[in-house]
């Protein structure tokens, strides 16, 4: 099983990839995660990557695209894999296409997680991430036990530059010029399932194992 999980800066995607990747025991693949790994192991991509996405702006499609191909190939065939954060471009979306057709394969389904933009705002000016597991909290709705401090290892919590309100806003305006035009890319495909984001983050999860248990 292949496929991508979609929506806007702060609907959850990369929350709910790790919880689907825990149930069903695939890979998920982040750029952004691997744009971080990259920049902290003082690799050029990483460099270049950061400066981007520091100011709220996509990493370039080459750069991005060559990320994605070398962690597809880099292992042995990857079966099963759940993509986020990346395509975000139509251009990335056909080059993903001919990447996987290469490799004699295709996306089985692109779930498309939907939220409100009042909503949105809310969520990521109160996400915090830890500095060394890469753990994701929200003060409100998943708060860490002890103030500032990640429940999983320990490491310090901070806000990301990017969760902060203009990269925020440039991130929403992109996402509404750049993405959008994805989703009518998949839904031509057949292959697009709109998920309510609106609702427990468990909610959510069963809805998309709803979606994937018919792919
Ligand atoms: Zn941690």
């Amino acid at each position: 099983m292949k496929f991508l999980i979609m929506g806007p800066p702060g609907a959850g995607k990369g929350s709910q990839a790790a919880r689907i990747k825990n149930h069903l025991d695939i890979t998920s693949i982040s750029t952004g995660q691997m744009f971080r790994d990259a920049y902290k192991a003082g690799d050029p991509i990483g460099i270049k990557a950061m400066t981007y996405i520091e100011d709220g702006n996509l990493v370039d499609d080459k750069t991005t695209n060559n990320i994605v191909w070398q962690r597809l190939t880099s292992d042995e065939q990857l079966e099963n894999f759940i993509l986020d954060g990346y395509p975000r471009t139509v251009n990335q979306a056909k080059a993903l296409d001919d990447m996987l057709d290469k490799l004699d394969t295709k996306l089985d389904g692109v779930l498309n997680i939907l939220i409100s933009e009042d909503v949105l705002f809310e969520r990521m000016e109160q996400r915090r991430v830890c500095k060394d597991c890469g753990a994701t909290y929200h003060l409100t709705f998943k708060p860490p036990i002890k103030e500032g401090v990640c429940d999983v290892c320990g490491g310090a919590l901070y806000q990301r530059q990017d969760d902060k309100h203009e990269s925020v806003k440039n991130r929403l305006e992109i996402y509404k010029n750049k993405t959008k035009p994805l989703l009518d890319y998949y839904d031509k495909k057949g292959i697009l399932y709109n998920i309510n984001g609106m609702q427990s983050f468990e909610n959510v999860h069963e809805d998309i194992m709803l979606v994937l248990e018919d792919l």
